[in-house]
């Protein structure tokens, strides 16, 4: 039987990783069908500690994984189908090879994917103009305008990084508002290629075999109005990926339900960190500060637990 195993391999989960493995705990990391997670789909991080030149995602989470397999750690390139737990272990973990593993102790940080506004034609032009992640595929779309709906921090970063290709970004935002911190909506606006469209919600993507131009509505006037663009970028929040999970507990919007300050879930020998657990700050440093209370949390337990 193994000591832990760690679902995903974002910030959280590999931090967790470095310290189990830093423990002798011979931690494993079952990595999702993203291995390195959200990160490694966004450019340049500036607000992760100790990169005072900004640090792009893909390598911030290549060294995270170099430095968790330094220590010991085993990293599985597979996606877990379902967590059989049981109050103070053993866990079982299965896994979409078919493949079964058995551990005292688990950590669950599985992140989060993005959220879409639900309408048909996001399918239906999915990879045909309609995206979610401008870092990857902003640059197919040069010299044509494009909208980016959210008014969130991803919304404005995305929308900012968009304007390297494209004429025109117009951000579409349902509120007067943005919800993105000062200093990068302070960037948007001051951007002559950005447009913010206030009061405004995406009623359908036009186009038969790519994104011609959206539908929109205002929300106050009820005014409905057509924008031409190639190409619709999804920056909506995302909802944590605990879909899988049986038995423990979780929120009315899918967040894992800790204990106290603590990384402990309802299941004793099951722990959570980072996205799939946070609803309030979401950020790399915290996913990683999450990992390592899970960490610490976990090695106490087992000490009393063995
Ligand atoms: P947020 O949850 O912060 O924002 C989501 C946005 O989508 C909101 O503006 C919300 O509108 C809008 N939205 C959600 N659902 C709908 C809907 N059905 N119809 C219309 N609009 C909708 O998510 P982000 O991904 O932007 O950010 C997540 C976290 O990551 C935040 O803590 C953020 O600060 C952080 N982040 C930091 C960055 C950085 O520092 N460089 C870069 C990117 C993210 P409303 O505002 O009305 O609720």
């Amino acid at each position: 039987m193994e000591k832990v195993v760690i679902i995903g391999s974002g910030p959280a989960g590999y931090t967790a990783a470095i310290y189990c493995a830093r423990a002798n705990l011979a931690p494993i990391v079952i990595t999702g069908i993203l291995p390195g997670g959200q990160l490694t789909q966004t450019s340049d991080i500036e607000n992760f500690p100790g990169f005072d030149d900004a640090v792009n995602g893909f390598e911030l989470m290549i060294k995270l994984q170099t430095q968790a397999e330094k220590f010991g750690t085993k990293i599985i390139y597979d996606s877990v189908k379902s967590l059989k737990t049981i109050d103070g272990g053993p866990n079982t973990i299965e896994l979409d090879s078919g493949d079964s593993i058995e551990s005292k102790t688990v950590v669950i940080a599985t992140g989060a994917t993005p959220r879409w506004l639900g309408l048909k034609s996001e399918q239906r032009l999915l990879t045909k103009g309609v995206s979610a992640c401008a870092t990857c595929d902003g640059a197919f779309f040069r010299d044509v305008p494009v909208v980016v709906i959210g008014g969130g921090d991803t919304a404005v970063e995305e929308a900012i990084f968009l304007t390297k290709f494209a004429t025109k970004v117009t951000i579409i935002h349902r509120r007067d508002k943005l919800r993105a911190s000062r200093i990068m909506a302070d960037r948007a606006k001051s951007n002559p290629k950005v447009e913010i469209l206030w009061d405004h919600t995406v009623e359908e993507i036009n186009g038969k075999d790519e994104v011609d131009s959206v539908t929109v509505k205002n929300v106050k006037t009820e005014k409905i109005s057509t924008i031409p663009c190639k190409a619709y970028f999804a920056a909506l929040g995302h909802i944590p990926n605990t879909k899988f999970l049986n038995g423990i507990n979780i929120d009315d919007q899918g967040f894992i339900q800790l204990i106290g300050n603590s990384s402990y879930t309802n299941i004793e020998s099951v722990f959570a960190a980072g996205d799939c657990a946070d609803h309030t700050y979401k950020q790399a440093i915290t996913a990683a500060g999450m990992g390592c209370k899970a960490a610490m949390d976990l090695e106490r337990w087992l000490e009393s637990n063995q």
